[in-house]
């Protein structure tokens, strides 16, 4: 296994140096960063392409636009975040001022999955210069075309010993994750959620785990149905139901059951065309072994849209199951895939009792034009964040920090909060030595007196 001591070492050293907190440092890198991508914008598309078979519509939209807009919007604001905001003091701290100093932790690793192999690496990147930290990340081994294109741009710009790309698999991870690091923020499964964790623990790091789990879709008997099933249609199959946020399974309640069944087809049709195998720019299945998992899952319940697959090309169509219930295999961990379960309710109980009695969802959706019926969603679930009559689009704002609870994950970020993520709070009270009020002192008898 390689040793990674030195590198970590001399980012140490270099962030010792105290380069990386000067906020025209940070903004400076930000601006390379942006402009490389731009640069590298059509290499870019062609390892996606490559790595997963996205189209360019899907890869640009869905990653490399997002993080430009991320990168924009943290320049424009990094100056009014970095500074050390004054806050309120109490009665007895009276004649001093407190202060909170957000500061970089120093040295954090950055460990992304292959789902959006360009987005998940960077997104977190942002976050972590903006707040002066150096970094190494830690691509997935699962899209190589995508991987290597990073560890390129990312040598070209930025110097090792601030920025640093490690490729390659769990081995290598593993013995990064052996090094004193400042911070950790990992994307990907539970289960490594759990492995990053532990070895976490034994320098005591912090971390952001951003993992994954069943995110339940429940249409109500009030949505607007067309509406509704086009919105799900597109959450659940864009990047063939590879999306940690995607719907995972539909709650439909019984009354309207058939009419939804039949606008989500057509919907599906209208995104996918007839034949979405034939389809040149339908993303496929990042490997043989998810394929197969996947493809076991089509035996369950019927198949009442799709169903077709293609081992050649690892593509399996976007597919309905009904006659679901909690006992399925499909309904026993994540899809993520193309493979849309549907169960039926009857009482908005059911809905809240079957989530609650699961693990805590990354994302939550409800279709419904009732407010009480909302509140009541709100109010019962918890779950990492979602949205109310739409899917996925509450992660591509950076006014919402993103993250999971409970075994979805913990921390958050996007926005301010990536910058927040990865800085430490150091707070700060000064104290006046104008005069020094005696009461905390044991002897009272002297009062107020000047110092
Ligand atoms: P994964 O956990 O298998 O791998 C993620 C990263 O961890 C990769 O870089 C991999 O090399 C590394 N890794 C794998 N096993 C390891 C181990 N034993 N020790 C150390 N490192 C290890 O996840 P994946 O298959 O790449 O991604 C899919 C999962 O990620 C899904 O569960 C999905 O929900 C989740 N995900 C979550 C988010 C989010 O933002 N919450 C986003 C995308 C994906």
């Amino acid at each position: 296994m390689e040793d990674y001591h030195l590198l970590i070492t001399r980012q140490k050293a270099f962030f010792r140096s105290g380069q990386t907190k000067d906020l025209s440092y940070r903004l400076h890198a930000l601006e390379k960063l942006r402009d490389t991508i731009k640069t590298y914008e059509q290499q870019f598309l062609d390892a996606l392409k490559l790595d997963l078979n996205k189209s360019e519509f899907e890869a640009y939209t869905t990653e490399i636009g997002v993080v430009l807009e991320e990168i924009r919007f943290t320049r424009k604001n990094l100056r009014k975040w970095a500074k050390p905001q004054k806050v309120k003091t109490s009665i007895t701290h009276i004649g001093s001022s407190g202060y909170i100093y957000p500061e970089p932790y120093g040295v954090a690793l950055i460990i992304s999955p292959w789902n959006y192999p360009f987005q998940l690496a960077i997104a977190p990147l942002i976050g972590a210069i903006a707040a002066g930290n150096c970094a190494v990340l830690k691509p997935s081994e699962l899209t190589p075309k995508t991987s290597e294109l990073l560890a390129k741009l990312i040598g070209e710009i930025f110097p090792k010993e601030y920025i640093s790309v490690i490729e390659g698999g769990v081995e290598r991870s593993q013995s990064l994750l052996k090094e004193p690091f400042d911070y950790i923020f990992f994307t990907g499964s539970v289960p490594v959620g759990k492995v990053i964790m532990e070895a976490a623990s034994k320098n005591l790091t912090p971390v952001t785990l951003e993992l994954g789990g069943k995110s339940p879709c429940i249409v109500h008997s009030d949505a607007n149905l067309k509406l509704a099933a086009k919105r799900i249609a597109w959450g659940k199959f864009i990047n063939a139901g590879q999306t940690c946020v995607a719907p995972d399974y539909l709650y439909v309640h019984r009354s309207i059951k058939n009419e939804f069944l039949t606008d989500i087809k057509d919907a599906i049709t209208e995104l996918y065309g007839g034949e979405p195998l034939k389809n040149p720019n339908y993303t496929r299945i990042v490997s043989k072994r998810h394929y197969e998992r996947l493809q076991s899952f089509l035996q369950d319940g019927k198949v009442t849209h799709g169903g077709s697959t293609n081992e050649e090309g690892l593509t399996i169509e976007p597919t309905v199951l009904t006659n679901i219930t909690w006992e399925d295999p499909v309904m026993q961990d994540e899809i993520f895939g193309p493979i849309l379960p549907v169960m039926v309710y009857n009482d908005l109980a059911e809905v809240i009792d079957g989530i609650d009695n699961h693990p805590k969802p990354l994302a939550l959706y409800l279709f419904s034009e009732n407010t009480s019926t909302v509140d009541e969603v709100l109010n019962k679930i918890t779950f990492g964040g979602g949205c109310i009559n739409d899917t996925i689009y509450h992660l591509a704002t950076p006014y919402l920090p993103f993250g999971g609870v409970g075994t979805s994950g913990m921390g958050a970020y996007h926005g301010k909060g990536s910058f927040d993520t990865f800085s430490h709070n150091k707070s700060v009270l000064k104290q006046t030595t104008k005069f020094d009020i005696p009461l905390r002192y044991p002897n009272l008898k002297d009062g107020l007196k000047k110092v």
